[in-house]
């Protein structure tokens, strides 16, 4: 017995040496898959766990039209987009840009194909729009629904909140076929006790995707003590796995954490339909409502690498991402055993360039 432990420990080695080998290879090419799009900080709401709320910064920066176009053209047209995959448009709240539709459809005349992360006011307010967006080339939209109803609409300080996300889910669902629906659920102290009963509505609802990103110490939950303790990960990942494993049995929702980082090999493949590595800057690029060229929009803005307004995207992509690429280990990272097989969640390090947490450390706590 001791022999073929041994033996299935020797080859998933060797699978996981496989893996990180190719993923190197990957990274070190760099392919451009995924655009992430900022297109605004603006918002129609005020959530109290907002991560990236539109305080502290400059509305008035935010890209025209004209630039966001020559932007998006500069990319279509200087790098290499032959293992494209697609746009995602995050904010603030895109659909306050007057002008989306239209970015919309040069997306479409490139052949994008497109996601938006929204608070559903917008289309819920104009439901006969959402096929106007499916023509447009978008093929996911992503809503948050943080808790039970009182709490998600405390957290979203808007009265009804819950009520009109899950009604428009209703409607998106209605377009399964094309339209793929992702529930997000930033998970904190203050809802991870309802996650049980939140799954049911989840589960009634029937969307595609449930998706449970863990609290970032950023923007608005700064200094809340709302982040996610050892004991707080540990139920959080027994709770996702055993929903993961209803998947694999019937029909049911696909639960999932977001990207967050390395919870060790053990459970890489467990809590995901993948392994998580990080892509900012390697396969994914990330602009920004005043036109900052990063690696991804949920890194530090101290890591921004240039301007859309002033710098060929090109020769950003090219020669300025070497940081992202090639990251080099932390003292914390240095013992430890992952250390060969994470990549780094470039947006859990401060302005300095320091990890602000690591969540396989949460975990194991150093053990
Ligand atoms: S920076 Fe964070 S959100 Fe972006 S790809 Fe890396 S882990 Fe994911
Ligand atoms: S300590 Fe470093 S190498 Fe280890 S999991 Fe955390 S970030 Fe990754």
């Amino acid at each position: 017995m001791k022999k073929i432990e041994q033996e299935i420990k020797f080859h998933k080695e060797k699978l996981w040496a496989y893996w990180r080998k190719n993923l190197g290879e990957k990274f070190a090419k760099h392919p451009l898959e995924i655009i992430q799009w900022e297109a605004t900080r603006r918002c129609d709401l005020q959530c109290k766990h907002c991560g990236s709320p539109r305080e502290n910064v400059n509305l008035q920066s935010e890209l025209s039209t004209k630039e966001v176009i020559s932007a998006f053209t500069q990319i279509k047209n200087g790098i290499d987009l032959s293992g494209f995959k697609f746009i995602t448009i995050t904010g603030g709240e895109p659909f306050l840009r007057a002008d989306l539709f239209k970015v919309l459809a040069l997306f479409k005349s490139f052949g994008w194909i497109t996601t938006i992360q929204t608070n559903g006011n917008f289309l819920a307010q104009n439901p006969e729009r959402i096929p106007e967006l499916l023509n447009l080339g978008v093929a996911g939209i992503g809503l948050d629904l943080d808790g039970a109803e009182e709490l998600h609409d405390d957290l979203r300080c808007r009265l009804g909140h819950w009520r009109q996300t899950r009604e428009l889910v209703k409607k998106l669902l209605k377009y399964s076929d094309v339209l793929h629906t992702t529930v997000t659920t930033v998970v904190s102290k203050q809802n991870i006790s309802s996650l049980p009963n939140l799954w049911k509505e989840i589960e009634i609802l029937d969307s595609h995707r449930w998706r449970l990103l863990p609290i970032e110490n950023i923007g608005r939950a700064k200094n809340k003590n709302l982040a996610l303790d050892r004991a707080d990960y540990l139920n959080l990942l027994s709770f996702v796995t055993e929903k993961r494993l209803l998947k694999l049995n019937e029909q049911s929702v696909q639960t999932e954490l977001g990207c967050v980082g390395w919870f060790g090999k053990n459970l890489e493949g467990a809590i995901r339909p993948y392994v998580w590595s990080c892509i900012a800057g390697r396969t994914c690029l990330g602009i920004m409502y005043d036109g900052g060229i990063s690696a991804c929009a949920h890194i530090d803005r101290a890591f921004l690498q240039g301007n859309v307004r002033k710098d060929n995207i090109y020769d950003v992509w090219e020669n300025s991402f070497e940081i992202f690429r090639d990251r080099p280990k932390q003292k914390i990272c240095l013992c430890c055993p992952e250390k060969d097989f994470c990549t780094l969640s470039m947006h859990k390090l401060d302005a300095f360039g320091r990890i602000r947490e690591c969540v396989f450390n949460n975990l194991t706590e150093g053990r």
